[in-house]
């Protein structure tokens, strides 16, 4: 019997590798350790040859996504480097805006005002890709028409089930709580924040 999948194991393994960095106050490291590590998982026990997801489908970029501070540190970093002064300028401002726009809001209520992630870019990919949020990476599906039914009902708060590969799923997910477990340890922050407020939190404690 081939081995399975073990989110234990991941867990304990992100919370390990990522303390270092944590305890050298190196936030956005931390969070690229995390990410390696659970990418390595995902090409290692998932099979994804039947994930619709790709880019331009962007239909889930739609619903409040959690973030721990290292996440949101490696994605301000990332904007840092590869925007310009003027389009990180834009950015920001677009952050503000969908942050009060949304602080307050459940998915349900954001799908319906249709408050679309700042980070989509005009082809609708995701412009943090190599960045993004390890809960963004958990998120899959087998088929875009189902992502499409589900968010347009649960709008109106009904649900729609979405087949998708579970094990990407549990590889995300378990690396999510290792990095909490990690800050935890450090005695650091371990609360979970809003993705647009606390990217520009982490910008302008950098000014
Ligand atoms: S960070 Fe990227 S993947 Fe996550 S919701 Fe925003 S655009 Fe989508």
């Amino acid at each position: 019997m081939s081995p399975l999948f073990d989110s234990k194991q991941m867990v304990v393994s992100v919370e390990r590798a990522a303390i270092p960095a944590l305890l050298k106050g190196e936030f956005a490291a931390a969070a690229l350790t995390a990410q390696a590590l659970a990418e390595d998982s995902h090409l290692y026990w998932s099979d994804s040859s039947h994930v619709a997801c790709g880019p331009g489908c962007d239909r889930c970029c739609v619903v409040n996504v959690a973030v721990l501070a290292p996440e949101s540190e490696a994605i301000a970093r990332y904007l840092q480097q590869e925007l310009s002064p003027s389009a990180l300028g834009a950015l920001r401002e677009k952050l503000t805006i969908l942050h009060d726009q949304t602080r307050w809001l459940d998915d349900e209520e954001r799908i319906l005002a249709n408050h679309r992630c700042a980070f989509l870019d005009e082809g609708g990919s995701c412009s943090v890709y190599p960045v993004r949020p390890l809960l963004c990476r958990s998120v899959n599906s087998t088929n875009a028409d189902d992502c499409h039914t589900a968010m347009s009902m649960l709008a109106l708060g009904e649900n729609h089930p979405i087949i998708s590969c579970l094990v990407q799923k549990e590889i995300f997910e378990a690396a999510f709580i290792g990095l909490g477990q990690a800050l935890k340890s450090c005695g650091l922050d371990d609360r979970s924040f809003r993705l647009a407020g606390s990217v520009l939190l982490r910008l302008n404690e950098s000014d």
